[in-house]
Formats: structure tokens, sequence, C-alpha cells
């Protein structure tokens, strides 16, 4: 554990106090405080008027039942979350997770990250995050769509184009995004693009937004690459997961010349030597919501499947933990300097726990994380409001020109501030000043609020 600043350490303990047994939110919490140190050293006034405690606190916290109908006739209830954590720099904005794992803390958590993301974009958006226990796994699509219309219906009232945007994560995508959609036009009689993004194509979304998280986090590769005179031709490239995000991080490392060898969902991994085929892993996951585990038989060339290990042993360049929180830890960290690593890109929120990360900084191994590495997605999001502000619809070269822009932007100012505080190339430290700096500026220009 790197450690914390004396005026800040109470901070903490304030958080900890308030937030009892919610570990994702701590260890959110504790890293974004680690980096500040230098930021109230150097600038006293950043610690005024409470103001760190006040990012650290959420504006508002919503907790809702979820009753819905099963396939069986039988009543079923789930617990529903909506944290708006910081609306500083615009209405709040971040995703939805559907995934039996999901608490209030996890929320927080991941509200907490997504509001000095969305600073780094350098969009007018806030911070925030929502979700459910809910299990989409094994629901009919007509459960799903029941279980979304139920979600909606409390929702509906806390959200809006200008006051809370709400989009997909973790077990949502377009699918449960157009039953919201649907029923939060039912609810309000009116089409209201900008109150959700991550839409289908005919209603309002974006070109580009499915691809985006995944896209940026290779662009954001490539730049860290770039600064140290390498890029990804040729490289070994392991991706965990095998959703949204870790589908177009292969894509794009594919169209810059690296080699994908292993991908892999929460059974197991799959190793391909010859390369991963993405069409079929694409086939798989978004055509048949299958298991990955199918790969091995439909491609038929000699690639495994493994159960019972870790994707982290596979030698690679260059790891992107596409998957959940804290899948990477300290022992797989290990295995992958060993193995010789290069860079290490978080697609995923808090992939990496606090002792794997210091371990890859210790080794001089180039690490990004999630709230700069995987911004594409809510960035693209932003421009998706953008364009039903406008009533316009941008081509895919236009859309996925800006979220390049947009993600050198973020890259370049995560070095540069690093640089500025004395951390060259600590991007972590990076991420969290300049994220912090945009918010807290806006929230002292508020007064207290
Ligand atoms: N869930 C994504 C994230 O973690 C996207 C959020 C959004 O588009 O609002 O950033």
């Amino acid at each position: 554990m790197n450690t914390i600043d004396e005026k800040l350490q109470p901070i903490l303990s304030t958080v900890m106090h308030r937030n009892a047994g919610e570990p994702e939110f701590h260890q959110a919490a504790r890293e974004v405080l680690e980096s500040l140190g230098r930021v109230v050293q150097r600038n006293p006034h950043y610690s005024d008027e409470a103001l760190i405690e006040r990012i650290c606190e959420p504006e508002r916290q919503i907790i809702f039942r979820v009753p819905w109908i099963d396939d069986n006739n039988n009543v079923q209830i789930n617990r529903g979350f909506r944290v708006q954590f910081n609306s500083a720099l615009g209405p709040y904005k971040g995703g939805i997770r559907f995934h039996p794992s999901v608490n209030v803390g996890i929320i927080k958590f991941l509200g907490f990250e997504q509001t000095f993301k969305n600073a780094l974009t350098g969009m007018p958006i806030g911070g925030g995050k929502g979700g459910s226990d809910f299990d989409p796994k094994g629901k009919s699509d007509r459960e799903v769509m029941r279980f979304c219309q139920s979600f909606m219906i409390e929702l509906n009232r806390h959200i809006g184009h200008d006051v809370d945007v709400p989009a997909g994560d973790i077990g949502v995508g377009a699918r449960e995004i157009g039953y919201m959609f649907g029923m939060y036009k039912r609810l309000n009689n009116r089409f209201d693009a900008g109150v959700l993004t991550g839409k289908g194509l005919s209603y309002g979304g974006s070109r580009a937004r499915k691809e985006a998280t995944g896209y940026g986090t290779a662009f954001f590769v490539r730049s860290m690459l770039a600064q140290k005179g390498t890029d990804f031709e040729g490289k070994r490239v392991v991706v965990s997961g095998s959703g949204n995000v870790a589908i177009y991080a292969m894509e794009k490392v594919l169209s810059f010349g690296g080699k994908i060898v292993a991908c892999s969902d929460s059974g197991g991994y799959i190793l391909d030597e010859k390369g991963v085929d993405l069409d079929l892993v694409k086939q798989i996951k978004e055509v048949r919501r299958g298991r990955i585990s199918e790969y091995v038989a439909l491609r038929g060339n000699g690639a495994t499947y493994v159960k019972d290990g870790s994707i982290w042993d596979v030698p690679c360049d260059i790891a992107l933990p596409c998957a959940t929180q804290n899948e990477l830890g300290k022992d797989h960290a290990k295995k992958l300097v060993e193995n010789g690593v290069i860079a290490v890109a978080e697609g995923a929120n808090m992939p990496c726990t606090p002792e794997a990360v210091h371990l890859f900084q210790k080794a001089g191994i180039l690490f990004a994380p999630g709230k700069a590495a995987n911004a594409g997605g809510v960035a693209t999001s932003a421009l998706e409001m953008q364009q039903n502000a406008s009533r316009d619809s941008w081509s895919f070269a236009k859309t996925e020109g800006r979220l390049e822009e947009i993600m050198i932007g973020i890259h370049d100012s995560c070095f540069q501030t690093a640089e500025e505080y004395g951390a060259p190339g600590d991007y972590v430290l990076g991420a969290n000043i300049a994220g912090f700096v945009r918010v807290a500026d806006a929230m002292r220009a508020m007064g207290v609020i």
C-alpha cells in the first residue's frame, strides 16, 4: 500500500466509517486519496471547505424494490440502485449493471470512479452508476423485458436528459437499454432520446458506441506504447472477458497488428496460439449468447479451453483485463511480470487489485488505470447525447474520429499531469489528479453545495 498524506487520512477514516462493509468503495477512495497528497501539498486550497470529503460523499443514493413475474408465474424480487455521485460537471452519467454481485458498495465504487473518468473525457458529464442484483444469465428474453420494465418504472422518476443519463455496463446491453427506453417513453409520453445512451441505432443510438470502450482502450495503449517508442505490431496480447469491452478491444488491437492469444468468460479461458478468431468469438457471444468453451470445437484448430486456471498465466507482452473488478491480483501480476509483460491497461473498472498495480509500477511496467483507459465508452455516450440534443446522427468515421481524439487527449493529460507532479510515467497519479482538479475547480466555483 502507498501512504496517504496526513491531511487526507481522516477523510479516508470517515469514508470507511460512513460506508462500513463496502470494501470496493474503500479501495477506490483510498487509491484516489493516495494520489491527492501531492495536490494538497502544492495547492492547500484544495482541502478547504471539506472539498475532498464532499467529493467522496455521493450527492444522492437511491435503493428500490424491483418486483417482476418470471415465466412460471412466480413473483420475483430484486434490489435496484442508482447512486448519483457528483453533478458538478453535468448531469449524472454512468452505466447500469445487472449482476448477482451488485450491492450498494459496488455501485458506489463505480459511481466514484465514474466521476473522475467522466471528468477526464473533458465532456460536460457528472458521475453516477446504477444496477441490480438481477442475474440475466439463464433468463428468457421475456423475463429480461419484464425485469427491465419494472426497473424503469421506479428509475424513471430519478432520471432525465439534464438530470441523470444511465447507459449499459455488465449485463446491460442494447437489448436491456431498448426495454428500459420503451418503458421510459411510455411512462412520460415523450421521445426523450437523450435520457439513456447505448440505444439501438434505429431509435437514437450512436454509431461506434458499442465499439467505443474497447476501441478506446486500444487507442490509449497505443499512445502509451508510442511514448516508449514502440507499438502493437507483432505483440502477444491477452484479454480477459469476452463481452462488449473485450471484443472491441481485440478488434482494434488486431487492426493495429497485435496478436490475440487468449480471452475468457466467467467459466474459463481459451488459448489459441494461431491467434483468436474474433468473428467466431462474436458469433458465440453476441449472436448465440453462448459460452466461450464452445470456441474449441467450432474452431477445430487445436485451440484449448482451460476451466480451472488463470488467464494471466498465459505469457504475453500486453495484458488487457476487461472482465470485472479485482480479477487480477498480486500473484497474477507477479506471473505476468515474470513472463515479460510490458503494458497492462484496465478495460474493466478496477480489475487490478492495489497490490497488483503496485507490483506493475515497481517493475516499471506501463500501467493504465480504468478511469483513463476505459473512458472511451462514456465519452461516446456523451457524443450520443450531443447527437440526440441536435437531432443528428453522425457517421461511424466521424464518431470514431472524435473518440480517438478524446482518448489521445486523456492519455496526454494523464501523462503531463504525472510529469507536472513529479511522478513521470505514473498514469494512476496522473489520472486521479487530472480528473480531481476538473471536478474540484467546478465545485469550488459553485460554493458549498
Ligand atoms: N458503463 C460504462 C463505464 O463504466 C459506460 C457508462 C456510460 O456510457 O454512461 O464507463
